[in-house]
């Protein structure tokens, strides 16, 4: 494989000698197995804006945040085990703000981290999440986890295809801000990697009676 062209959102590789049935486990793979961070709970302290509790989370779990992939672990992953997660696996973010004498949009830079020095955060800070008019307040607590696109398509970390142009195949990768597109490339052959190394050795395992 080899890159042709890369840039901050899209990365083109060639792919050469790599054979159709890999290349396309590694564009599925992208779409329903890279990891990424977004919002998976809501907890609404208070909510007397026009929009429902329902929809004001749905708004946010849409949020792409930037993730972090060293630090953190898939819930199911995790050792705690548990519902509201630990430091390993959830980020705590606020969202807070009262509209008094004029009105007041909350943008996803609104969002703060519990923790300063956070790496993970919304990707986009100028994402309108919802108006207040004078008198609405809202204030919500966001626990962010890491998810897998074939759960939900919130964690999808980007577009990925397969295409061919001058007797050349390519996959080109696109991302949505989650993860740089050369992170979402290495994350998914890491993945292929470790799935075939796992097949590997289940087969070895039925048929390792190497003794006889
Ligand atoms: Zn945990």
């Amino acid at each position: 494989m080899k890159v042709v062209a890369e840039d901050s959102e899209s990365i083109t590789i060639d792919l050469q000698e790599t054979p159709h049935s890999v290349a396309n486990a590694l564009r599925r793979i992208i779409l329903r197995e890279v990891p990424t961070m977004a919002v998976e709970e809501v907890l609404i302290i208070e909510n007397s804006s026009s929009l429902t509790n329902e929809v004001l989370a749905h708004r946010i779990s849409l949020i792409p945040f930037i993730t972090d992939l060293e630090n953190y672990r898939l819930p199911e992953e995790c050792d705690c085990q548990s519902r509201l997660g630990c430091d390993k696996c959830v980020v705590r973010f606020v969202l807070k703000g009262e509209a008094t004498d004029s009105k007041l949009t909350l943008y996803s830079r609104d969002i703060k981290p519990e923790k300063e020095g956070e790496k993970v955060a919304p990707f986009n800070g100028d994402i309108p999440i919802v108006a207040l008019a004078p008198g609405q307040r809202v204030e919500l607590e966001l626990y962010v986890r890491l998810g897998k696109g074939k759960r939900h398509s919130k964690w999808t970390p980007g577009v990925a295809t397969l295409y061919r142009e001058d007797g050349k195949n390519y996959l080109y990768v696109e991302s949505f801000g989650f993860l740089n597109p050369l992170e979402i490339l290495k994350k998914a052959v890491k993945i292929v990697k470790n799935e075939v190394a796992s097949i590997q050795k289940a087969f070895e395992e039925m048929t390792g009676d190497a003794g006889r």
